[in-house]
């Protein structure tokens, strides 16, 4: 675990050396460099501003009510113009129209079901201010977690074919998953990036893309080397730059 003492400057200056010495270490990397998300949930906006001021751009949220605070906060609307916001965390379709709301919201990573891609595609087009299609990324529960949102795996190529062929507003930019924690790398590749990459290996088939089309998001705090060296082009780090969290939802 990093030092505490560390500022968030030399946090992020450490992990994007991190990020390029595991991307380089892949011979002929075919993959899209990845990118950070700064996972500033439960943190304070002056953090989000510090790492911004950084040169952070990225940022991921998991609750659509703390998105939407911090994404409409005066300061950081000031501070951060070129902020892009990220949902990482479950939607409720009740939300759904708080979360449209979001000013500089980048993208959604967190469809996971074919209700959901339904309401979302159909709550974009009811906002006349939204022109340009939302980034999404399909969320998969490669670890077949009851308690972990994601769709299930073999449900996964259903999802992906209906958000390819129904919704005409989303813009499918990868896959993402979550994954058990604390996974023990010497073990060997952690199991559920090794999922992750195999769907991406059929839909591409199914659907004639190149596989470099398809990001992967995937790696956290403990494991962003490791999915990196196994394709990863989203890393979603929070601790490693903002230290521990104090509390869990
Ligand atoms: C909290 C969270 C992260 C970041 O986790 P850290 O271990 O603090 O890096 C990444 N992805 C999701 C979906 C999260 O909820």
């Amino acid at each position: 675990m990093m030092a505490l003492s560390n500022s968030i400057g030399e946090n992020l200056a450490i992990i994007n050396e991190k990020i390029k010495k595991a991307y380089d270490g892949v011979p002929n990397n075919p993959n899209k460099y990845p990118a950070l998300l700064a996972v500033s949930k439960i943190k304070s906006k002056e953090l989000i501003i510090d790492a911004y001021q950084h040169g952070q751009r990225h940022f991921g949220e998991n609750y659509i009510q703390e998105l939407y605070d911090k994404a409409n906060d005066p300061e950081v609307i000031a501070k951060c113009p070129e902020i892009k916001w990220h949902m990482i965390g479950h939607v409720q379709t009740n939300k759904i129209n708080k979360l449209l709301g979001v000013p500089n919201l980048f993208c959604i990573q967190t469809v996971d079901s074919i209700k959901l891609a339904e309401n979302l595609n159909a709550a974009i087009n009811r906002h006349a201010n939204i022109t340009d299609k939302i980034r999404i990324f399909a969320q998969i529960n490669t670890s077949n977690e009851a308690q972990k949102s994601g769709i299930d795996v073999t449900d996964a190529e259903e999802l992906i074919t209906f958000i390819l062929n129904k919704c005409d507003r989303f813009e499918l930019v990868g896959l993402m998953t979550i994954g058990i924690y604390d996974y023990d790398v010497s073990l060997g590749p952690n199991p559920d990036f090794l999922k992750l990459i195999q769907i991406r290996k059929e839909v591409c088939h199914l659907f004639n893309k190149p596989e470099n089309e398809i990001e992967l998001s995937m790696g956290m705090t403990t494991d962003f080397e490791h999915a990196i060296a196994l394709g990863s082009t989203m890393v979603r780090v929070g601790t490693a730059i903002f230290g521990v969290r104090d509390r869990h939802k």
